[in-house]
């Protein structure tokens, strides 16, 4: 059997072509026009590309990006300055501040320091308490992703076994956190797990965020499973080109899962159309008006 491709690329252009109609509602009704601040210290060349395509899908959603960038020797105080700058501003609605940070700055102070009402990468400690605690909160942009894609194949996740690779605070975490509020039967695995192979096959729905290039192999995925690979890796190819690849083995996964999402092209592009929607969220919150439901 073939697996079914969740194509993360057209489900997250009509995620974002949604919430482009839902800010220019906004904007009619109410005059709001929701606003994200993007803060970049430094000069990541990786992080320049994910921030020109966060500008990029900004703007495309008919929303107001206050970017800015700091030099590389920006000191802590002066960072939170901005951020305490960028909380009092009304017409920002988001902030994100991209990391890793130079090793001068400590990413928790920062993250601690923004409004948790602004905080779309949803990383504050109040956003990460409220989610484990069940109440609403924002909710971190690539474990959202994760699950609105898996709901692209099940209607409800309610009493699945999910199996979730990968513990970190970005993605392993949070994403077990969504799927226990969905009521999916939660089993997460780290690099000390044992009998990896045998849990992952337990899974109906597997969520693999290890970043080890191809590391779930098809035998490791129960027949017609959902398969969603959240990893980003690049390798050599045999071509000599790099090219990128997920923590899964696609080619066998897809022999044997029921659908499975492709990397590229996968959740991926969901990491940022959940951005915009967490920033439209945040905008209606901040003005009391009812968020629209995605
Ligand atoms: P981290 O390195 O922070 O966490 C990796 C996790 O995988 C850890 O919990 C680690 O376990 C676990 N792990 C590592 N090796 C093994 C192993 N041999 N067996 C079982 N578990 C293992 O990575 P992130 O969560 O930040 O990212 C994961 C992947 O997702 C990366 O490829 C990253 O590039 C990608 N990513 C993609 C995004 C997107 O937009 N699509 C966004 C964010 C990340 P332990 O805790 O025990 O060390």
């Amino acid at each position: 059997m073939t697996a079914r491709l969740i194509d993360g690329k057209t489900i997250a252009a009509e995620l974002r072509g949604r919430v482009a109609e839902a800010v220019r509602r906004l904007q009619h009704e109410r005059a709001i026009v929701p606003g994200i601040a993007v803060v970049l210290v430094g000069d990541n060349p990786a992080s320049q590309v994910y921030i020109r395509n966060k500008s990029k899908a900004v703007a495309e959603a008919g929303m107001r990006a206050f970017d800015r960038k700091l030099p590389a020797h920006t000191s802590e105080a002066d960072l939170l300055k901005l951020i305490a700058a960028l909380n009092a501003d009304a017409a920002v609605h988001g902030i994100l501040v991209q990391l890793p940070l130079p090793k001068q700055i400590d990413p928790q102070n920062v993250i601690a320091a923004i409004d948790p009402a602004k905080d779309v990468d949803g990383f504050h400690p109040i956003n990460v308490g409220r989610l484990s605690f069940g109440l609403p909160a924002v909710v971190p942009c690539t474990p959202l992703g994760c699950i609105l894609l898996a709901k692209t194949v099940h209607a409800s996740l309610d009493g699945m076994q999910a199996v979730v690779v990968g513990r970190s605070n970005i993605v392993g975490k949070p994403v077990s956190q969504l799927l226990l509020a969905e009521n999916a039967t939660v089993t997460i695995c780290h690099s000390r797990t044992r009998d990896l192979p045998d849990t992952c096959r337990r899974a109906d729905l597997l969520i693999a965020a290890i970043g080890r290039p191809e590391f779930v192999r098809g035998a490791w995925v129960k027949p017609g499973a959902t398969v969603i690979d959240v990893g980003i890796n690049r390798i050599d190819g045999i071509d000599g080109k790099t090219r990128i690849v997920g923590d899964v083995n696609f080619a066998e996964a897809r022999e044997i899962a029921g659908a499975v999402t492709p990397v590229p092209g996968g959740v991926g592009p969901m990491t940022i159309a959940c951005l915009l929607v967490n920033t439209l969220r945040a905008a209606c919150a901040q003005n009391g008006t009812a968020p629209p439901n995605f």
